[in-house]
This record gives structure tokens, sequence and C-alpha cells, in this order.
């Protein structure tokens, strides 16, 4: 349900997503003198920031602190602008295509970096429009207000309209803030190969050589440099391997596509570049103006022109295209690498337990502890059980099968099909990640998110969690939750694979079904 004028709203004592303690940034200076304050013992390294101070945990009751924290509780009206431009084919398939446009101050790189390639791109289908085209498919601009403080103008309006959304959005591509450098892509996997070839047709501003070949050649150094990590390692890879797509990374929070996401299951994707531009230190402040981000992160505006360039591209391919854009075996490929990383941190997590229990047992906390300044035993780490993970393995190995099925089915038929099976096979696609919800979405008062594959984490604030109710059931230690959900997930890979399915049946037409009938 939107917030909508005439909505009914809870208390704020009723609503359990507002925590019962408040929470306030402060600046280095008032942290300086609490932090100061305390006498306790001097913290681990890591836990040490950068002031001149040596700093201390806890102490006496002189650093005791008084704090009000006063709030605006008031109600602020919000304003999304949406610019609808109705597709002459296909006026029920949707491309939504939004950038928000509050920002804490003066918001030059966060967000109107990217809103000003978004208001490019649309200015030149306005042109392509006045030169007599029209979209195939309709188009929907989408200026977001609220993001900042909890990404309220496209969460409400994406609640309101939650019913048709579902019916009729294909994809919702976002961007943010921009900067100078290397494309960053995260997104629904069944897009990738959508978006690699994008990518391959826009020139980077600085090299004249593809955005992709650009940012191919920074995975691959990045990979060598010391302390790479091996997501990074693994990147470099796939990016050196040029019969390879470059993979996308997936999405967790932290702007706009959450609510379509994780919330309607309509596939996202979140663009933008980055990497070179020196914005660190002004993000959310005073200081991100004009005149530093013209100066500093992308001088000449070069890669707003970039970013116009490659959603552009994005949204006019997904209105044009007569088949669908997906590639669902690297959506399969993905969950199937999902699958391996919560399995191994499962037999992880088992064999930390272990190695705890066996130090436990030996008195080994107690007698390496240095008696003079105690440092306590640790929590006992509870005992791993062993996990039903074959509905996720099941689903996956059907999936793969599904997927392959379709994929290759699209690519030897497709071109052939009569116009009619092709706009039902791209709204067919549009609504497949929809599969991936299953209710009541993820545990422990979070079951708005109700996509199975991908959500913000827990604790993670903007990275993702992915097939988050069982990775995050291991790392919390709720053992019951991870054989549920792999339950749950494996039910919704299963439905996605039954659209797939679907997807196949059509493309072989009613005489080719009827020859095998209830063939799966
Ligand atoms: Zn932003």
């Amino acid at each position: 349900m939107g917030a909508t004028d005439g909505a009914k709203r809870l208390t704020r004592e009723a609503a359990p997503t507002i925590l019962k303690l408040p929470v306030l940034p402060i600046s280095y200076g008032d942290a300086e003198h609490f932090l100061s304050a305390l006498e306790g013992r001097v913290v681990p390294a890591s836990w040490r920031g950068g002031l001149a101070i040596t700093y201390h945990a806890g102490g006496t009751d002189a650093a005791k602190a008084h704090i009000v924290v006063k709030s605006d509780w008031s109600l602020k009206t919000l304003y999304d602008v949406v610019a609808v431009m109705k597709g002459s084919e296909h006026p029920d398939q949707w491309v939504l295509r939004g950038n928000h446009h509050d920002g804490w101050v003066f918001g030059a790189s966060d967000p109107l970096s990217g809103h000003v390639a978004m208001m490019a791109e649309a200015k030149a289908i306005g042109q392509l429009v006045k030169s007599g085209w029209r979209p195939k498919r309709t188009l929907v601009y989408l200026s977001w207000d609220g993001e900042e403080p909890m990404l309220l103008g496209s969460t409400e309006w994406a609640e309101t309209h939650a019913a048709e959304l579902k019916k009729k959005a294909l994809v919702y591509i976002n961007t943010d803030g921009n900067a100078r450098g290397f494309l960053r892509v995260e997104g629904s996997h069944s897009l990738e190969s959508y978006v690699a070839k994008v990518a391959t047709d826009v020139v980077d501003p600085q090299t004249g050589v593809s955005v992709d070949a650009r940012r191919r050649a920074h995975a691959m150094t990045a990979s060598g440099s010391a302390g790479a990590n091996e997501r990074a390692k693994e990147v470099g890879k796939i990016a050196a391997d040029p019969s390879k797509d470059y993979p996308l990374d997936a999405l967790g929070s932290g702007s706009d596509y959450s609510s379509f996401l994780q919330h309607l299951g309509i596939a996202s994707l979140n663009v933008g570049y980055g990497g070179e531009g020196s914005g660190g230190g002004v993000y959310h402040s005073a200081y991100d103006t004009w005149e530093h981000h013209s100066k500093f992160v992308d001088p000449g505006f070069a890669y707003a022109g970039a970013l116009a360039k490659t959603t552009g591209r994005l949204v006019l391919r997904m209105s044009e295209a007569d088949l669908p854009v997906q590639r669902y075996g690297d959506f399969a490929n993905t969950v199937a690498t999902y699958l391996d990383e919560v399995k191994k941190l499962a037999d992880k997590k088992r064999e930390e337990q272990t190695a705890q229990a066996r130090m436990f047992a030996a008195n080994a906390f107690k007698l390496s502890d240095d008696p003079t300044l105690s440092s306590g035993l640790p929590t006992p780490l509870k005992a791993v059980p062993y996990f039903n993970f074959a509905p996720i393995e099941n689903a996956v190995v059907r999936l793969k099968a599904s997927a392959k099925a379709y994929d290759a089915a699209l690519a030897a038929k497709g071109a052939a099909l009569p116009a009619a099976t092709k706009g039902k096979l791209v709204e067919l696609a549009g609504r497949t990640e929809q599969a991936l919800l299953m209710e009541p979405g993820l545990p422990g008062g979070r079951g708005w998110y109700k996509n199975m594959i991908y959500a913000p984490g827990r604790l993670t604030g903007y990275g993702a969690k992915t097939l988050p109710g069982v990775r995050e059931a291991i790392e919390d230690e709720r053992w019951t939750d991870v054989d549920t959900y792999a339950a749950m997930i494996g039910k919704a890979l299963t439905a996605y694979a039954d659209r797939l399915d679907e997807g196949v049946a059509l493309i072989n037409g009613p005489s080719a079904s009827a020859k095998a009938p209830g063939a799966r």
C-alpha cells in the first residue's frame, strides 16, 4: 500500500520498522569529545579511528553523557515526476527508467549527475519522436523524490501501482550518482548478455575503445593487484576471456531499484560509471556541489554523456526488440554459484564451531588469557547441523535444463515466429522474474522483501545477500530457517523454470507441444 493521501497510517509506536533506539550521525568534532572522555581499556587496533587520541572503550561514570535527540516527525509531501510515452505496438508493455532528484544538500554528484544523463536521454528520445518515430513499447521515465531518507518516492509509487506494474513492467533501469571511470552494472542475471551487448556499442570518452573493453582491461589488471579479493580474481578471469560476457553483480540496496526487484519481482538494473573521479569525502555532504562535481568528479561531463548513451540504448533495445532480450542460462549458472557459496558457508561454520568447541574443552581461552587484563570468554557458537539443500540442488538442475532449452529454442526459431507470439514471449519474460517472489518473504520482520534470490543484507547496508533466506540463516545460527528457506528457494526456482517451459511451448507452437504432451 502506497502512502497516498487517504492511506491508513500506523502510529510511530505501532510501526515495527521504526527502531526504538534513536540513531544520529554526528560530526567528528562532536564525536571527539565523547571518545576522548572514555577511560576504559585501550581498544584493539581494528577499532581505532583517525583522530589524534588514544581510543578507549567504556570507563567510569565521568564518561556518561545525556543526549537529547529531536526528530521532525511531521508528514511531508513528496513529488515524483512521471513521464509516459505510449508504445505504438505494445502499449501494455512498459520499460521503466528512473533516477532520484532529491539530494541531502546540493546533490550535484548524488543524484544530479545521473539525473542529467536521464534528462539527456529523454530529450534525445523526444527528438526521435519529433522526427516521426514512435517507441513500440511504452516508456515510463521516473524522477523520484525522497530517495535519501529511505527510497520513499519510488517505494510508495511502486506499492501504489503494484498490480499494474506486475502486469506490464518488463524492466526497471536505475541510475544514481555518476563519475569518470569504468562502467558498473548490477542487476538481474537474465539481463547479463543484453547489458554486455550494449556495453560493446558505447565508446569510452577517454580512450576511444568500447566501455566494455575498458572495464574488462580494468578488471584484468585489478585482479592481479595485491589485495584483490576472490570475486575480483574471478571477474578478472572472465574479463580476460573474450568468449564470455562481463558478469553482472547482484543488487543489494541503497537506490530506487529495491521496490521493483525485491518487492515486485521486476527484473532490474543499476547502471553507472565510476572509479576515476575524485568524489571521495563529499558524499552526502554540503561539499557535493556543482563546482566540485564539474572540476573533480566528471570534468567536461564526458561520463554523463557515456551514461546517457548506455542507458538510452538499454531503454530503446528493450522497447524495440521483437524478441525477449533475456538469456536464462546466465541466471541459472549464477544461481548455481550462489548455491555452492551457501554450501561452503555452512561447512565453514561447522568447522569453526568444531574448532571452538575443542578450544573450550581444552580450557584454551582461559589459559591463554592475560590474567592481569582478562578479555573474558568468547560466546560459544551453536553446533551446526547438516542441512537439506536438496530442494535448491534439484531446482537448479531443473532450472539449468529449462534455461538451456529456452535459450536454444529462442535462438533457433525465435526470428521466424509470428509477431503475436513474439509479443507474448516478451510479455512472459517480463513476468518470469516474479516467480522468484515467495510469501511470507524474508524472516525477522523483513517480509516486505519477497525475492528469494536477491536482497540487501540485514546488516550489510547497501551490500547484496543472494539466496538471503538461507545465507543469513546460516550466518545468524537460525538453523530451522535454513531448511525452511531452502524449500522456498527451491519452489521459487521451479516456478521460474515452469515459466521458461511455458516460453519453450510458445516457441515450439501448438503442434510441437501436441506431439510431446506433458513434456517438461
Ligand atoms: Zn543517490
